[in-house]
């Protein structure tokens, strides 16, 4: 049974404004957005509106306590003006994954599917078909109930907004290895999509963009010896012809674009190796030359090759290779995202 979704059409759409030829990422966004709120114990009826303010008690729990999730995914349309998803079932689960450690309420599936569903309906014309544009997609819940008391609130509020954006491109960043800062730690919030996750890596990130570099490759927060994300995606080394990852854990965010990366790899018969790759390995390896790339993995970039990195006072480079995988396998994901190519794992879903 499909949700019950109420629809409150804009007057006048705005998308004559938008140069869809030169879409910056993220912050274009589309005419309607979806509500739902969360009180007295239910979530009520969702309202796809005009995207507009949300207004809220000063003493609403998300400004005080951070009860804050959120998840990031894309809508693609293909030559033949399909619209698809990839894998959004995976980005509900994870989104009530981070609810649970948050101690906001579970979004029931059918709401958060046949909301976006709905929503992708209202704003199909917003979904760019330019090569590498896509609908960036933000699904997002948080406190709206009040009061000074350190504790869970009784209302929250989930909204789903779409931003039509042209192709996450950071160009060739280059990258410290973090020796004091960490992102997350045992026991903590890591593996959620919470808020405070990322603003607590904005002051390291600054730091390493004042000494020259673009982005901050985190270490695990006990010894930092062993490497896990980059920036706020996940990180792959080749190491000659073994592509490595580390292993998901609190600590580290169990990304689409991770697993689905190791799977497209492994099928083309690239040895991959999902195991804790020490700082002193990766160090050691550009020294001799078996070190060939590294890259982050997430959905808004997709890949983000790195081009060298930091540890110690010491710059590293990484060579420039003919056809690298971070090209390979990234033509191989966006392939099966806009129905360039089969599916063979399903991941595919049509609106
Ligand atoms: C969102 C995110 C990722 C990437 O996840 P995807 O599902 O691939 O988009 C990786 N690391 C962090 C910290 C993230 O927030």
């Amino acid at each position: 049974m499909k949700s019950h979704i109420e629809i409150q059409r804009i007057e006048k759409s705005k998308i004559d404004s938008v140069d869809f030829n030169n879409l910056p990422f993220g912050s274009v966004f589309s005419d309607h957005m979806l509500e739902c709120d969360f009180k007295n114990g239910a979530w009520q009826t969702p309202v796809i509106k005009p995207y507009s303010p949300i207004t809220l008690d000063p003493s609403a729990k998300i400004f005080h306590y951070g009860q804050s999730i959120f998840e990031g995914m894309k809508a693609y349309k293909d030559a033949a003006g399909k619209t698809m998803l990839f894998r959004p079932l995976d980005n509900c689960i994870r989104l009530n994954k981070s609810a649970e450690r948050l101690v906001i309420p579970q979004i029931p599936e059918a709401i958060f599917m046949d909301g976006l569903k709905a929503l992708l309906e209202v704003d199909n014309d917003w979904i760019p078909t330019n090569e590498g544009s896509s609908l960036y997609i933000r699904p997002f819940m948080f406190a709206t109930g009040n009061g000074f008391h350190a504790s869970p609130a009784d209302a929250y509020k989930f909204v789903i907004c779409t931003a039509p954006s042209g192709a996450y491109f950071a160009g060739k960043v280059k990258v410290l290895i973090e020796e004091k800062y960490a992102r997350a730690a045992n026991g903590g919030v890591g593996f959620a999509k919470a808020g405070g996750n990322y603003a607590g890596q904005f002051y390291p990130t600054q730091l390493a963009i004042e000494k020259g570099y673009n982005q901050v490759v985190w270490t695990d927060d006990n010894s930092h010896q062993f490497i896990e994300e980059a920036g706020a995606m996940n990180i792959f080394v080749r190491i000659n012809d073994t592509l490595i990852t580390s292993p998901t854990s609190d600590r580290i965010l169990d990304g689409i674009t991770r697993k689905s990366i190791l799977q497209i790899a492994e099928d083309a018969g690239i040895k991959t190796e999902v195991r804790k790759i020490s700082v002193g390995e990766v160090v050691e390896a550009a020294k001799n030359g078996d070190l060939k790339e590294m890259f982050g993995a997430g959905t808004a970039a997709v890949i983000s090759p790195i081009a060298g990195f930091g540890y110690q006072e010491k710059d590293y480079d990484l060579p420039e290779l003919e056809n690298p995988f971070a090209a390979q396998l990234k033509k191989k994901i966006t392939d099966i995202q806009t129905n360039k190519v089969e599916d063979p794992y399903g991941w595919r879903v049509f609106l």
